[in-house]
């Protein structure tokens, strides 16, 4: 690495690679590039583990549980593997591993944009400029919230925030809220908020029923057994659908607890259809409510089959054997998904108590700075599997990038073998291999 003056006559670099952000991704990258003798520097606007020291709520803990939490070489490795992480000890793990590594991290670097030049590309930051050949777009995948446009038209008299400002119920007007998005995220705080003694009203679309345990194991065991989180971006038929689906309604306690929409109506959770317009004042929720539970509920019996139909087949696989031993409750079923008879249509945001509004809708990366053409018409990064559409330019950690498990801290490990072995061909060669060649 050769440190110059350049640019505006603040300090600079060049290296073969600079990656962008110093979440689990970024430094899953790191591990293989150092690891290849690629010359590289991670550069990180905040400290390393940003996004869980600063944009989660206080009580989260992670959903997957601590035997999935796994990096490339690094594994957790406590006497609790069936628990689930609080946000210090994610914290903990990231930054463990970063030290494992041995990272080049630069924190406190803020990368401003990313400019093509004749040999590569120009990462300009707040604290000087880089050369480089490429570019590692480890940034996250939650810089923006997605809000409908009719977000603008919130009464003035409604506090409204997304799930990445919200930290604890005390924050939040003493009225009810309105959470907006059934997804773990909007599930979760729900039950977080309802137990704070305020009223909570939940916006219910497309969602996916997850049990927190199934035949007395963890469900992430069983997708983990059958596959599925290993399922590949280039299998599904409609990959944009699949990027879109929304995450589980899980949630790691110790408890183990099961959090479907069937347990928030017992906590007092009122439910309605998602939620279509704001005009006037008034909030206007689909009428679909009934038959996206009914969907969602269908979805869970067929994994549920699933299961059965795999422990049938795989008598002897350890997870059959593991499940087999554990006290009798084979093949249990669930209760449907209980709905009102007429759920309300339409609530007046400025006579309800309604006091606060949580987008629970979901997040897009924020990839401003990235100056180049590989932008769809709607916005989104043009990438065939984490391959970017210009030479030299990677991303990761995206919804079901290159697998079903790409979001995951544990999907990083086969993404990064895949795009690790691309970018190294690419400097190798300085041609753009096919995208699809490193099959994991
Ligand atoms: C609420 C929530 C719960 C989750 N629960 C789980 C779970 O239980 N299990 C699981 O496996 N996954 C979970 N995830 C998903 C995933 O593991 C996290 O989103 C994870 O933080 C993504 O890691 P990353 O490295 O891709 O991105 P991030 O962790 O977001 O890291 C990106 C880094 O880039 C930095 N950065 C951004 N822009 C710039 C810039 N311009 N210049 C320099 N640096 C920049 C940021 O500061 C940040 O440190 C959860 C996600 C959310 C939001």
């Amino acid at each position: 690495m050769t440190t110059r003056p350049f640019g505006r006559g603040r300090p600079t670099g060049t290296v073969d690679v600079v990656v962008v952000g110093a979440g689990h991704s970024g430094l899953a990258m790191s591990r293989y590039l150092s690891r290849r003798a690629i010359e590289h520097v991670v550069l990180e606007r905040g400290e390393v583990a940003n996004s869980w020291r600063h944009e989660r709520w206080s009580s989260l803990r992670l959903l997957t549980p601590n035997w999935q939490s796994r990096l490339p070489g690094y594994a957790y490795d406590g006497a609790d593997p069936d628990g689930f992480m609080t946000m210090p000890e994610v914290v903990d793990f990231v930054a463990g591993f970063a030290r494992f590594i041995a990272a080049p991290v630069r924190t406190g670097v803020t990368v401003t944009s990313v400019l093509a030049t004749d040999d590569g590309y120009l990462v300009e930051t707040d604290r000087g400029a880089w050369r480089c050949r490429a570019v590692v777009l480890a940034s996250g995948a939650h810089g923006l919230a997605n809000l409908p446009a009719f977000a603008a038209c919130v009464p003035d008299s409604v506090q409204t925030l997304t799930t990445k400002q919200y930290r604890h119920a005390d924050q939040l007007d003493p009225r009810g809220v309105l959470v907006v998005g059934a997804s773990a995220s909007g599930v979760q705080l729900a039950d977080e908020i309802a137990r704070s003694g305020r009223e909570v009203t939940l916006c219910v679309g497309e969602h996916i029923r997850m049990l927190r345990t199934y035949r007395g194991l963890d469900i992430q065991r069983w997708l983990d057994a059958l596959g599925i989180l290993d399922e590949r971006y280039d299998t599904v038929d409609d990959v944009v659908r699949a990027r879109r689906v929304p995450s589980p309604q899980l949630i790691g306690t110790p408890e183990r607890t099961t959090l479907d929409l069937n347990a928030l109506t017992e906590r007092g959770v009122k439910l309605v259809g998602r939620l279509a317009a704001i005009h006037d004042g008034r909030a206007q929720f689909s009428g679909a409510l009934a038959n996206h539970c009914a969907m969602a509920d269908l979805k869970l019996g067929r994994l549920l089959d699933s299961i059965d139909r795999w422990i049938a087949e795989h008598p002897a696989h350890p997870v059959a054997v593991l499940a087999g031993e554990r006290p009798a409750d084979p093949a249990e079923r669930f209760a449907a998904t209980r709905v009102a008879a007429n759920p309300p249509l339409t609530l007046d945001l400025t006579r309800s108590r309604i006091g606060t509004i949580l987008w629970a809708t979901g997040f897009r990366p924020d990839l401003h700075w990235l100056q180049l053409p590989v932008f769809d018409h709607k916005g989104r990064l043009r990438h065939d599997g984490g391959v970017v559409d210009a030479p030299g330019i990677y991303v990761l950690g995206l919804n079901f990038m290159r697998r079903r498990k790409s979001s995951f801290i544990h999907g990083a490990e086969h993404d990064v073998l895949d795009l690790g072995e691309h970018l190294a061909t690419y400097l190798r060669q300085g041609v753009v291999p096919p995208a699809r060649r490193a099959v994991g």
